[in-house]
């Protein structure tokens, strides 16, 4: 009987503390033996460089229970009030079907999975993909389409470096942007041409025939409502050739002539109103659409269809080699995470209500939209725009104020536009009464009309002219037919879902990725509707909670980096990347240092880093590592000598991409500032810092975050992610701003990163309750446990297989490289072979050939336990033993379970004749007997689905074929 004498003492507040963290004290005590160590702080002094280390703990407060954590984040969720939204401006209210909301938005086995590298394993969100851009493709009328961006703004100005990139032809600098465009657009584009040195021309489209323009941005139907014919904007911009970007809204585009039958050469939108909640900004899937000229330089990731090794179907990322990791120079844009997850919610929706139902959606919502016309039209007003789908401009003379402020006390949100007239755009959500309600408003008194009147005014309205209504159906393909009832689309999601490995089946030891627990107390407020009916231009006044949020989780950042302010703007590390060089490069215009123009690289940067430095019209020079993987001092030295004053910053990731925390950092920083350059260090592996040290504190001027690795906001197959940057004072003044909303302390001119004023507000949530829950001893401690965990899985591995770099008393950081290239010379095995035999044991490779060529990188992270990380090194010692075996001839270099790999049920199934049992390729370690997943396909070509590219949905036919 335990002796406790008060009911605190009975409670284990730290409990979240053990339960993100795999090992508990017995492992511990096991690994740390392992590894020759007495304590985990013995470990951290030989892993983390003394110079670096912290002294006192963080300034945060301690660990909450989930259950106290949650209450505390629902106190906040309920200061944001929950208006009627008809903001409209890229953004309306929408409903998201409840079995695509539990079963993928609330489902760990879509929303752990990660960005579809090993496409053997990721079938089912590479079908769901695909099915995504069959419906972009249909919906734009365009040849092909990516799988996603990060949102519509971003789209745009991705789509204007595109055009100048695609066009050796026109010699136009000029940018033409449609007046109508959403505002945020408008100033994410500018800030984009700012650094490609374009120049914007805003004006009306009847301008766009007489301007001199390399491309033109047109908006459909226009911020304020009105539908533009495309065909003649085309017709003259083509004529010198120049190129038409369409930035269209999804549902309009259900009832509206496709803008690629019109002439678009590309076309952006924001697939939000197709079922994915606002969340006061996002996450959203931007979509991209695009010639099939195009499909070498566009940005993003495509999915397109190849066979595998038995000419069975399959899918992959098409052009994986154009990937930033791989490719330094030249890359189309530094888009790395996108949007996957969201893409996929809105790729079922339309699966989900099929042509039909989504017909009839975009159908209602624009009656509703006549209706209301109808309604105003009979109370005298006058609508501004003579087309429209679903978005009315109603002059309203000196009442503005007036109307916008009944409509507040209604509970329901106008847009002003100008000082005499208000905007009003109708969603999927619109009902008769609050069509009721908002004639009204209008009235100035109750609703006294009768509404079956205004159905039969609205009737005989004609609202979008008849050459602008789409001629041929969109969302034809047979996928949108087959799965209507919600028990086909139940079993479908399940389907899909089930040919993926994520992290709810076993780790995912994806170095630079940190693949952590994505804890479902953290997961939980992501959708409640305080969180996600908020329009991002919402007055601030109702979105009190929100603001709170925000403050809180930037003080808890900036504790955790050692930073003064933080920005969370960007929607992705990449993001976050650029947005601290623009920070850098306004900061260097006040200060009157403008010819600062090169950034500095170390060779093993990701390749977000050269990508970014370019968009921020920055030159870069690469430095060398020395054979210790470490930034090479002297000849960073020797860059200084040479380049002086013109250097800007160094971009340098800390812990190093190599996996180590190198001794020299101090000096690094110290060296550039010393030329009064600045230091961007890539924080995407904060998972080995935070507690011990700080970015902030040991020369850091501007770090970016992933909260999709550090901060538990997981990686649904490839997005969305967050990626706010850390800043020091001098750089605080520079941090991105938005034209809608007021970001404190921030002037417009400093430029506009995203879409939305804080990025993916309704995923903030998440890490929010993850720091709140670990406090400060639970976050220092998952970095100890991180350090632990890769340092154990290094000691047990490195008699097999070589670890490249250690840092100067033999330990690493958070993870570790395995060289395999000695292996690939006495055997012919490569690391890709192993990283598909890996699926035959359940697992997901590490990451593959970066930041070197020929290795493989192993980040375990924190939250497995001992058992899990021995299962995965067994399986990595057993696969020694099979290329041990290749080595010594006992199996043929050409046949054995590694170049074979992975093994399909089909492969079982077949009369066996290869040199190694069917037992010995499908379930080559015990616990395979205890639960075991096929791979879905066989090793795919990646050449034959280059050289075929198609990333539309194949016909039904072509699945029939399969057996
Ligand atoms: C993940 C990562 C990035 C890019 O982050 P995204 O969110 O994918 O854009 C940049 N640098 C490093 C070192 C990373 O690991």
């Amino acid at each position: 009987m335990s002796k406790a004498t008060s009911l605190q003492e009975l409670s284990n507040q730290n409990e979240f503390i053990g339960r993100h963290i795999g090992p508990d004290a017995a492992d511990t005590e096991l690994m740390l033996k392992q590894l020759g160590l007495d304590s985990l702080e013995q470990l951290v002094e030989q892993a983390v460089p003394e110079s670096i280390r912290l002294n006192e703990a963080m300034k945060l407060g301690g660990a909450v229970s989930e259950s106290d954590a949650l209450a505390e984040l629902k106190e906040i969720a309920s200061r944001n009030k929950v208006y009627k939204n008809y903001i409209g401006q890229g953004y309306h209210d929408c409903h998201t079907p409840l079995v695509i909301q539990r079963n993928v938005l609330e489902n760990p086995g879509w929303y752990t999975a990660y960005t579809p590298y090993q496409p053997e394993i990721s079938q089912g969100r590479l079908e769901a993909l695909l099915n995504f851009q069959q419906m972009i493709i249909e919906l734009t009328g365009m040849d092909m389409a990516n799988a996603s961006l990060l949102d519509e703004a971003t789209g745009a100005a991705e789509a204007m470096a595109m055009a100048k990139r695609s066009n050796r032809v026109n010699k136009s600098t000029v940018f033409f942007v449609d007046e109508q465009s959403h505002p945020q657009t408008i100033e994410v584009v500018r800030t984009r041409a700012g650094f490609f040195g374009f120049e914007l021309h805003i004006g009306p489209i009847s301008d766009i025939a007489k301007t001199d323009c390399f491309a033109a941005y047109v908006q459909y139907p226009g911020t304020d409502g009105e539908v533009p014919e495309l065909k003649s904007l085309a017709d003259a911009l083509h004529s010198k050739d120049a190129q038409l970007i369409v930035g269209a809204d999804i549902l309009s585009l259900v009832l509206l002539e496709s803008p690629g039958a019109q002439g678009a050469d590309i076309v952006v939108g924001s697939n939000q109103r197709f079922g994915i909640p606002m969340g006061f900004g996002g996450p959203h899937a931007g979509f991209f659409a695009f010639r099939e000229a195009h499909k070498r330089t566009t940005p993003g990731r495509i999915i397109g269809v190849s066979i595998d090794s038995r000419g069975k179907q399959a899918l992959r990322m098409a052009m994986q080699t154009r990937e930033q990791h791989i490719r330094r120079e030249k890359a189309n844009s530094n888009i790395c995470t996108s949007q996957v997850l969201l893409a996929i919610m809105s790729a079922f929706y339309a699966m989900y209500h099929g042509a039909e139902g989504v017909k009839r959606i975009a159908n209602r919502v624009h009656f509703a939209t006549k209706v209301l016309a109808a309604g105003l039209e009979k109370q005298g007003y006058k609508i501004r725009n003579s087309s429209y789908f679903d978005t009315l401009c109603v002059e309203v003379d000196d009442r503005q104020q007036a109307l916008m402020q009944r409509a507040v006390d209604s509970g329901i949100n106008l847009r002003a536009v100008g000082k005499n007239a208000v905007a009003v755009s109708l969603n999927e959500c619109t009902s008769e009464d609050d069509i009721k309600d908002l004639l009204s408003i209008f009235a100035g008194s109750g609703f006294s009309d009768v509404f079956e009147k205004l159905e039969d005014l609205a009737a005989s309205i004609e609202a979008i002219p008849p050459a602008l209504l789409r001629k041929e159906n969109a969302l034809q393909h047979q996928v949108f037919e087959l799965y209507h009832s919600e028990t086909d689309m139940l079993r479908y999601m399940k389907r899909l879902e089930s040919r993926d490995v994520a992290l709810n089946l076993s780790m995912i030891p994806l170095g630079s990725c940190t693949m952590k627990l994505n804890a479902t107390a953290e997961m939980v407020p992501v959708t409640w509707p305080e969180f996600g009916k908020m329009h991002p231009f919402a007055p601030l006044d109702q979105a009190q909670g929100y603001l709170e949020l925000f403050e809180q989780l930037e003080a808890m950042l900036a504790t955790c980096t050692g930073y003064d302010a933080i920005s969370l703007q960007p929607n992705a590390g990449s993001q976050g990347e650029y947005a601290g060089l623009v920070a850098i490069a306004n900061y260097f215009k006040a200060n009157g240092e403008s010819e600062r123009d090169i950034c500095i690289i170390p060779s093993s940067a990701h390749g977000t880093n050269p990508a970014t430095a370019h968009m921020a019209g920055m030159k870069v020079v690469v430095s060398p590592c020395t054979i210790d993987g470490n930034v090479d001092i002297e000849d960073l030295k020797a860059k200084v000598e040479q380049y002086g004053k013109r250097i800007a910053a160094i971009m340098v990731t800390y812990p190093s991409t190599h996996g180590v925390f190198e001794e020299d950092i101090r000096d690094i920083c110290a060296l550039m500032h010393s030329i009064g350059a600045q230091v961007y260090v890539d924080g995407a592996n904060l998972n080995a810092m935070v507690g011990l040290a700080a970015l902030g504190e040991f020369g850091g001027d501007v770090s970016h975050l992933n909260l999709h690795k550090t901060f538990c906001i997981p990686h649904g197959g490839g997005g969305p992610g967050m990626g706010p940057i850390g800043v020091k004072n001098h750089l605080a003044p520079f941090l991105p701003s938005h034209p809608l909303q007021e970001v404190k302390g921030t002037k417009l001119e400093n430029g506009v990163i995203s879409a939305a004023p804080w990025g993916s507000a309704s995923i903030l949530p998440i890490s929010w309750m993850y720091i709140r829950m670990m406090g400060k001893e639970g976050l220092t401690d998952a970095t100890r446990y991180a350090i632990l965990n890769a340092n154990y899985v290094a000691e047990k591995l490195k008699e097999h297989f070589p670890i490249l770099y250690t840092g100067k008393q033999g330990r690493i950081a958070h993870e570790c490289l395995l060289d395999l290239r000695p292996l690939k010379a006495s055997s012919g095995i490569t690391e890709e072979d192993i990283a598909k035999r890996l699926m035959d044991f359940g697992f997901h490779a590490p990451t593959m050939s970066f930041p070197v060529a020929g290795t493989l990188m192993i980040e375990p992270t924190e939250s497995e336990s001992l058992a899990e990380l021995d299962r995965f090194c067994d399986a990595m010692i057993k696969i020694r033993e099979e290329i041990a075996d290749v080595e010594s001839g006992k199996l043929p270099q050409d046949n054995n379970p590694l170049v074979r790999a992975p093994h399909s049920l089909d492969d079982m199934l077949e009369e066996w004749d290869r040199p190694y049992s069917r037992e010995e390729a499908a379930r080559p370690l015990p616990y395979l007997h205890d639960h075991k997943y096929w791979p879905y396909v066989n090793r795919i070509d990646n050449v034959y689905g280059d050289r075929n590219l198609l990333c539309s949905c194949p016909s039904i036919d072509n699945y029939a074929d399969e057996v």
